[in-house]
This record gives C-alpha cells, sequence and structure tokens, in this order.
C-alpha cells in the first residue's frame, strides 16, 4: 500500500519521516521496554517529551520569554469557549471579527458569557474578502478581538497581523500556525488545534501573554481554568500524551527542514501553483476569495455544476488525490496545503486539473 497524496482539511497528512519514526519507537520507546503510549505522563520520560515539545515549538516560532504556553485537551473548540471564561468578566463585551465559518463558531462558544460583538462581517458578501481595518467597530470596554488567522473552509486568511492599538487580540490559528513567521509578540494570544500543521488531533495549543493570564475572568472550575493548566505544566489531569509526542516529532522534522522561515517558502510556492491552475482555467475552476485574502493553507474552488464536481472528486481519487471533497458548509472542492503537503503532492493535483479541465471543457 502506497501512501497517497492526501489534501485533507484536517485530520491532515503528517510528514511520512515523522511517521515511519513513530512506527520504529510505537513498541519501545527509547529503550524504555514500553510504547510512549504506555508510560505514565508523570515520568522522567514523558516529562522531558513534553518539554522538548515546548522548547521546540518556542524556538519554531521565536515565542518570547514572558508567553505562557499550553497544551490541552479539547480542541480549538474548547479553547474558544475557555476565552470568555478566562479573559473576560461575566457580561463584558468582547469583540468578534467574522470572515468564515470558524469566526461564527468562535462567538456561539462566547455567547453565553459575554456581550458579544461582532467588530465586522464578510458574511455579506459570503465570506470571500477581510473587511477594511477601517470599518472595524472595535467597542472601547471589549475585553479582547477575536479572529480566525485563517478560515479553513472558506479560505480567507491575513496576510499580516493587523495594526491596532491597545487591542488584546487574540488569534485562531488552528488552520494556519507554523506555516509562515509571525511576530508573536503582536498577539494578546494564539491557539490552535494540533490536526493540521501541528500532529494528530486530541491536542491544542496555546500561547499567552502574562497580561491576559493576569485577568481574573469568571467563576469555573478548575479543569476550565487555563492558569490552573498552566500551574500543572499542561498536566492538570492526564494529557494527550501520544498526541504530545508527535507534536513533538513534528516540530523537530520542521527543524530539520529549516523552521518556519523555509516552509513558509515552500507554502508560498504551492499555494501560487495551485491559484495559477485555478486564474488560467479560463474559468473552469473558479476561487471566491479576492486575491489579497485568498489562503496559502486552504484552497476551495467549484467548477460550473455539481456533476462536475463529483466526476472531478472521483477520478482524482483514481489518480491517487484524496481529501478533496469541500467542506458541507460550501460545498465544491477545497485542496488543503498544510506544511506536511509536498510541493510533489501539489505538482500531482496540478497536473490532474490541467488534465481534466482539458478533457471536461
Ligand atoms: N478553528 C479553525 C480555524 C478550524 O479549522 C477548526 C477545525 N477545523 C476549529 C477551529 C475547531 O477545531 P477543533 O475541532 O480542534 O475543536
Amino acid at each position: 500500500m502506497s501512501r497517497l497524496h492526501n489534501f485533507s482539511a484536517g485530520p491532515a497528512a503528517l510528514p511520512e519521516a515523522v511517521l515511519r519514526q513513530a512506527q520504529e519507537e510505537l513498541l519501545d520507546w527509547h529503550g524504555q521496554g514500553a510504547s510512549v503510549m504506555e508510560l505514565s505522563h508523570r515520568g522522567k520520560a514523558f516529562i522531558d517529551i513534553a518539554a522538548e515539545a515546548e522548547r521546540d515549538l518556542r524556538a519554531l516560532l521565536a515565542v518570547p520569554d514572558d508567553y505562557a504556553v499550553v497544551f490541552m485537551q479539547g480542541g480549538a473548540t474548547l479553547i474558544q469557549a475557555l476565552l470568555p471564561l478566562n479573559f473576560a468578566a461575566p457580561g463584558q463585551a468582547v469583540d468578534y471579527l467574522l470572515t468564515g465559518h470558524w469566526g461564527e463558531k468562535a462567538v456561539e462558544q462566547a455567547q453565553p458569557y459575554c456581550d458579544v460583538r461582532i467588530a465586522a462581517s464578510a458574511k455579506g458578501s459570503g465570506y470571500s474578502e477581510i473587511p477594511a481595518l477601517s470599518q472595524w467597530r472595535l467597542s472601547d470596554d471589549a475585553a479582547y478581538l477575536h479572529i480566525t488567522d485563517n478560515e479553513t473552509i472558506h479560505g480567507v486568511e491575513f496576510a499580516d497581523t493587523p495594526v491596532l492599538d491597545n487591542v488584546a487580540l487574540i488569534a485562531d490559528m488552528s488552520s494556519s500556525i507554523l506555516s509562515r513567521r509571525i511576530d508573536v509578540s503582536r498577539y494578546a494570544m494564539i491557539y490552535a488545534g494540533a490536526q493540521k500543521n501541528i500532529g494528530p488531533s486530541g491536542i491544542a495549543v496555546a500561547i499567552i501573554h502574562p497580561q491576559l493570564l493576569a485577568r481574573a475572568g469568571q467563576a469555573r472550575a478548575p479543569i476550565l481554568n487555563i492558569g490552573a493548566h498552566l500551574k500543572h505544566d499542561s498536566m492538570l489531569n492526564t494529557p494527550p500524551t501520544f498526541a504530545w509526542y508527535l507534536a513533538g516529532l513534528v516540530f523537530k522534522h520542521l527543524k530539520q527542514r529549516g523552521g518556519v522561515a523555509a516552509i513558509e517558502a515552500i507554502n508560498r510556492r504551492k499555494a501560487q501553483r495551485l491559484y495559477s491552475v485555478i486564474d488560467d482555467s479560463a474559468g473552469f475552476y473558479r476561487n471566491r476569495v479576492v486575491p489579497a485574502c485568498r489562503s496559502r493553507m486552504n484552497v476551495p474552488f467549484f467548477l460550473a455544476n455539481d456533476v462536475l464536481e463529483t466526476d472531478f472528486l472521483k477520478q482524482a481519487a483514481s489518480n491517487g488525490l484524496i481529501g478533496l471533497k469541500g467542506h458541507r458548509v460550501v460545498g465544491g472542492i477545497r485542496a488543503s496545503l498544510y506544511n506536511a503537503v509536498t510541493e510533489a503532492s501539489v505538482e500531482a493535483l496540478a497536473q490532474f486539473m490541467i488534465d481534466f479541465a482539458q478533457r471536461k471543457a
């Protein structure tokens, strides 16, 4: 069985070298006589694995020393619910920018706990752009502003960090973290579910400025208290040890590949290649996003009708190209080009698309 070209949006492709290493180490991790899955999270072996993963993540993103890093279960969605509970007073205003589906989901998670205000929304345009900064209505009394750095379903991404004064900026980077260089110090918090650029599902990461952490928040159980997780080195309860270990292997692998700057250049080429096939197809393939806001990680596109799209997916699969079905919210096709998706895979997809269009146009 050979591995196919996998464009899944998440859980997504992992680097083959990482999977091979995990396979080699699966039964006996570094002479422990047990799998990493079978070791106590309180033992030295796992504590070292966890600490090294954090160190590597900090190095990859040049996280300033005073920022906290937390690894947690519950995915990005749980963190979305923890934001108001930890960083806003009950009923306090919080601002959310809507540039796609996941921003809407973040709002749903916050709504029970505070006064959610929509700073700006691109819903009217079918989420095909990011509203101009001049149109954002920010509340003076808001606890924070939440943005979705990359909208995984709509394929809309911030090209740069928005320039804002005196705003605690919180960014959901679930589908863009580690794909390009960022200046962490411009964010109060960054968070991400792992299953795109970090590792398998089951773990999420948050990077948090101390001032945000010092907020009183609202009454909450200890398990919902981010500060409590930090106090226990992200081991307040049993952590998802295998996912954490694999995340660590992915971080090491990325470092070996030259870090985030190196992968950023590759990611840019991959996205350019695919968008150029779409743009050069004389309308056979259509992407609806304003070019300046196009995602480098998730490329959604549409063909003339459902029949053609179904045929495209079927033929793609028989050519070894999988994970291309668009999200049910928007339909169509979506190619996710996360760090582990190679340029060779993207070229295989590009060639298939050119060939398919020639045959069907
Ligand atoms: N935010 C974004 C941008 C996502 O892409 C996703 C998952 N696809 C989520 C949040 C939700 O993540 P999780 O399933 O880890 O809760």
